[in-house]
């Protein structure tokens, strides 16, 4: 299966360019043209990779960067104007994983797209399995099992117990649960979380019985640990 780019531009001629030489190379693309719609177009297209213009209309990619590193290790590759230097900096510390100059070759981008996914897809297949115990969870394949069963989660859900997993040992406030399953946090959301994890817990129950996967941290959030089953 060849690797999914996500581009993220708002200069059309831009994104056909890179679409053509990427699709040339073997690499399957999608591409959005602006801020907003570069998380949701993440959910869904799973890419091996993105590719974030700095400057976008709607969300800026500082922030779309930022969002990203909070759900997980997709590669990066920010595309920059080279007068941006500082930004170019704040870039790196944000966890991008390359940055690539404009104007640049069609060929360079490439080339840098393969070097990045080289260097970090050895990591990534073990990165994109996160386990708590008897609990296991895909972030590639977007599955968790709870003693090998698949559970049925929605997208937040998913979401939801992907970032207690990674956290895991650590209590989660519903300000950053939301902040991780919506990307923004606003207080009057943060009900939602309790809505969510009351949901979760009861698919897992379902499965597993009546056993304190997800313990709530009265006043704080919530803390899942390491999960042992009593017959494991
Ligand atoms: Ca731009």
């Amino acid at each position: 299966m060849s690797d999914k780019i996500l581009i993220v531009e708002d200069e059309v001629r831009i994104v056909r360019t890179l679409q053509l030489y990427l699709e040339q190379a073997g690499f399957a693309v999608t591409a959005v043209h602006t801020g907003t719609d570069a998380i949701p177009a993440f959910r869904q297209e799973r890419p091996s990779l993105v590719l974030l213009d700095l400057n976008l209309p709607g969300q800026d990619g500082l922030d779309i960067c930022r969002n990203l590193r909070r759900m997980g290790n997709v590669p990066i590759i920010m595309l920059t104007a080279r007068t941006e230097e500082m930004d170019r900096l704040i870039g790196l510390e944000l966890g991008a994983d390359d940055y690539i100059s404009k104007p640049f070759s069609p060929r360079e981008v490439v080339a840098r797209v393969r070097a990045v996914l080289r260097r970090t897809q050895g990591s990534l297949a073990s990165e994109n399995i996160l386990q708590a115990g008897a609990l296991q969870l895909d972030l590639a394949a977007y599955r968790v099992w709870i003693d090998g069963q698949l559970l049925d989660l929605t997208q937040t859900e998913f979401e939801l117990l992907a970032t207690l997993m990674r956290h895991k040992g650590h209590v989660m406030s519903r300000a950053q649960l939301l902040e991780a399953v919506q990307g923004v946090a606003f207080e009057e959301l943060e009900r939602a979380i309790d809505q969510h994890v009351k949901n979760v817990r009861r698919k897992l129950k379902e499965v597993v019985g009546d056993l304190p996967i997800i313990n709530t941290i009265y006043g704080v959030g919530y803390r899942l640990d390491e999960v042992e089953l009593p017959h494991a």
